[in-house]
């Protein structure tokens, strides 16, 4: 008899036995005795679930035990919840009221459009609505930018303490100040970082001008630099930067970012999103950032899904870049590499769904991270979770919580292979019943779309 995830009966109380689950030991916070790991890197265990956590782990086979019940997972799939590092949820789902064209200048534009929707009440139903999605799809911690321009950012960051504490127990949610580094030049800046400390969460930026453009390198990066990781050392704060989101090799702010942090002996975490023009820069250049990257410990996160929609784009023209990072050299290097979500349903990413799974599936294919696919999920697991100090989050641990995602897949290779719509999230043991909501939720918000005209005038 065929194994059928459809069927599979989760007891509603009371300890169980996960047995024969299949688990990447990318996710397994220590090693299993008497377990031996299959060309996949995966050791089939037997997991005992008992209130809300898992009580043991054990090589499958290895303890004949009637009692308590068992769920036999028949060698299948079984993966801790995921972490998506890097997510913009204020700006999310708005594509009905938007009109993106794909193009980096269409997605900043846009967005300093649609920010005349962001009412308190706009920015938590958004919110809400991608945070819902994102628990169905099995994802247990979130690190989301917040826009928090002057006059903004107190909305903004107080949608998100509030729905911090409403998820808290189901998704791990924190914040990231999102501004041009140029509002750190005055008295903004240290009233932003006082927010943000005052708020729980990371100094961010973007190391690029806020002019009309988004273009080009500001004269005082280094300066600015310097203040924001200032700022942040006084504080006692993780910094969380987007760093060279373009095609432009002028604007190379990521050797920047490295002499800053060693400059300032910064001893923080410092996370750089994107860094794209990594990948068009000369290989000497390349290699001797890379070189600097890992000397100065940072920290690489990257958004495969929206930069192969938004990088190298024209009207009519194929396009003939990946317009992603050197991942692979910069792991080589020892420099982690998460990879993250981003925008979702927004005029810098037309799609998405805030699924961690969808996310993975495509970065293996981007990044050709295939081949063998040994260790390759901790990308989106013990990498991220590490990254962001959310221990718990994207590993398998006895004593740990017993957040898991099974699958009917048998191998990586099927797991890639299909959607896996039928994913069975458990939540504390048990199956989660949530749904994906409904986009009709957020129609009445979407009542006033933006015209062509009114993006090109903002453009203008
Ligand atoms: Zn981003």
């Amino acid at each position: 008899m065929s194994f059928d995830l459809s069927t599979l009966t989760i007891p509603e109380s009371g300890p169980y036995w996960l047995k024969r689950a299949r688990v990447p030991t990318c996710f397994m916070a220590t090693t299993v005795a008497e377990a031996v790991a299959d060309g996949d890197g995966t050791v089939l265990l037997d997991l005992l679930i008992e209130e809300g956590a898992i009580g043991r782990i054990v090589a499958s086979g290895t303890i004949a035990a009637s009692q308590p019940p068992s769920v036999d997972m028949a060698g299948r799939h079984v993966w801790p919840t995921l972490v998506d590092m890097h997510a913009h949820l204020d700006k999310c789902h708005v594509i009905p009221r938007s009109n993106p064209d794909g193009t980096f200048t269409g997605g900043r534009v846009g967005t300093v459009r649609d920010r005349k929707f962001w009412s308190y009440d706009d920015l938590y139903r958004r919110m809400s609505f991608g945070l819902r999605c994102a628990y169905a799809h099995g994802v247990s911690a979130i690190r989301t930018h917040l826009d928090s321009h002057e006059g903004l950012a107190e909305r903004g960051w107080a949608v998100f303490r509030d729905l911090r504490d409403e998820w808290a127990g189901r998704i791990e949610l924190q914040a990231v100040a999102l501004v041009p580094i140029d509002a750190f030049r005055g008295d903004y800046g240290v009233w932003l970082a006082d927010l943000v400390e005052q708020s729980g969460g990371v100094l961010g930026g973007v190391t690029r001008a806020a002019g009309k453009d988004h273009v080009g390198t500001l004269a005082d990066t280094d300066v600015l630099l310097d203040t924001v990781l200032r700022l942040a050392a006084d504080r006692g704060l993780d910094v969380d930067l987007h760093v060279d989101e373009s095609d432009d090799l002028e604007a190379f702010s990521l050797p920047r970012v490295a002499a800053a942090v060693m400059r300032n002996q910064f001893a923080n975490r410092v996370v750089c999103d994107h860094c794209v023009n990594l990948a068009l820069q000369p290989e000497d250049v390349a290699g001797r950032t890379i070189e600097l990257c890992a000397e100065a410990a940072l920290s690489v996160v990257t958004l495969p899904t929206p930069m192969v929609y938004l990088q190298d784009r024209a009207s009519g023209r194929t396009p003939r870049w990946r317009g992603v990072t050197l991942l692979h050299e910069l792991r080589s290097a020892g420099i982690p590499v998460a990879v993250a979500g981003d925008n979702c349903r927004d005029t810098w990413y037309a799609y998405g769904d805030h699924d961690m799974v969808d996310t993975f599936q495509q970065a293996v294919r981007i990044f050709h991270l295939d081949h063998p696919l040994i260790d390759v999920p901790a990308v989106v697991g013990p990498v991220p979770s590490e990254m962001i100090r959310a221990p718990s989050h994207g590993r398998v641990a006895v004593g740990g919580p017993a957040r898991l995602m099974l699958f009917a897949a048998r191998t990586i290779n099927e797991l890639l292979s299909r959607p896996q719509a039928d994913r069975i999230v458990l939540h504390r043991g048990r199956r989660l019943r949530d749904r994906l909501p409904d986009y009709e939720e957020l129609d009445d918000l979407m009542s006033a779309p933006i015209s062509a005209v009114e993006v090109e005038e903002a453009a203008g």
